[in-house]
């Protein structure tokens, strides 16, 4: 499957941050997706015996750019980030926004623009490999707090992604997982898919295992921030003919209060 095109390798950094490393096989060109510290996502490039060319950058936040200074100067390695917020990107070499592609080795990296946690976050979509890198916008079961947009700008940003196709793999940025699950029931309780998955997800984080990444497939089935369409959800909590944000928007606050 996808490793076939795109070695990735995933690991946890900060307290609950997930760092990404990203080869292209034919060429061995290596991106980080995001770069939380320079010392952990250096040592796990070296661990793989990798080294970095590209860091890209999903958003501004320190959990996600702490690093790309040192990174950018043991490396001498191109950033690529969001145009909307290139000016809090430390030390990018390359903006880029909606509808943007570049090549990364033999693979074509899409961008899409995902505003809502930041005002211009942005996903990494490589359709080859079928993977994205979401960042802070769309969580396993949760998604993104919307710090600077509004509810219907994230929802449409969400709505993007959810739009990809079902079978790609998605990372992103933290490992909120099962908190996102046991909140998720208070939503929509009856969704069968869900009640499996938080028990698969229980027994995944008892063994200490990333539940990340996920897949749009999955996602849809059992997220309830994808689901503003759900009648069961719609009904608990009194939108039943409120638009698919305003809904989002609802299962958002809740989320914030929880
Ligand atoms: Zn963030």
């Amino acid at each position: 499957m996808v490793a076939a095109k795109l070695e990735i390798h995933q690991f946890p950094c900060l307290k609950d941050n997930y760092g990404v490393l990203i080869r292209d096989p034919s060429t061995g060109i290596v991106a980080a997706i995001d770069a939380p510290t320079a010392e952990e996502v250096a040592a796990a490039a070296a661990d793989k015996g990798w080294r970095i060319t590209h860091i890209l950058t999903t958003h501004r936040h320190g959990d996600h750019t702490d690093g790309n200074l040192a990174l950018k100067a043991s490396t001498a390695c191109t950033i690529i980030g969001p145009r909307g917020e290139a000016d809090q990107v430390p030390g990018i070499d390359k903006a880029v926004g909606e509808g943007d592609t570049f090549t990364l080795g033999s693979l074509e990296v899409r961008v899409l623009e995902t505003p809502g946690h930041t005002r211009g976050h942005i996903t990494y979509w490589i359709p080859a490999a079928e993977v994205a890198f979401a960042g802070d916008t769309l969580f396993a079961l949760g998604c993104g707090r919307v710090f600077e947009g509004t509810a219907e700008q994230m929802w449409r940003s969400l709505e993007k992604l959810a739009k990809l196709p079902p079978q790609t793999t998605v990372y992103c940025g933290h490992e909120y997982t099962l908190s996102n699950g046991r909140f998720a029931l208070t939503i929509e309780p009856e969704n069968e898919a869900l009640q499996a998955r938080v028990r698969e997800i229980e027994a995944q984080r008892a063994r200490n295992e990333p539940t990340v990444p996920t897949r749009i497939d999955v996602e849809l089935a059992t997220n309830p921030f994808l689901r503003p369409h759900s009648a069961a959800i719609r009904k608990r909590l009194g939108l039943e003919n409120a638009p698919d944000w305003q809904v989002f928007g609802e299962v958002r606050e809740r989320k914030n209060k929880s």
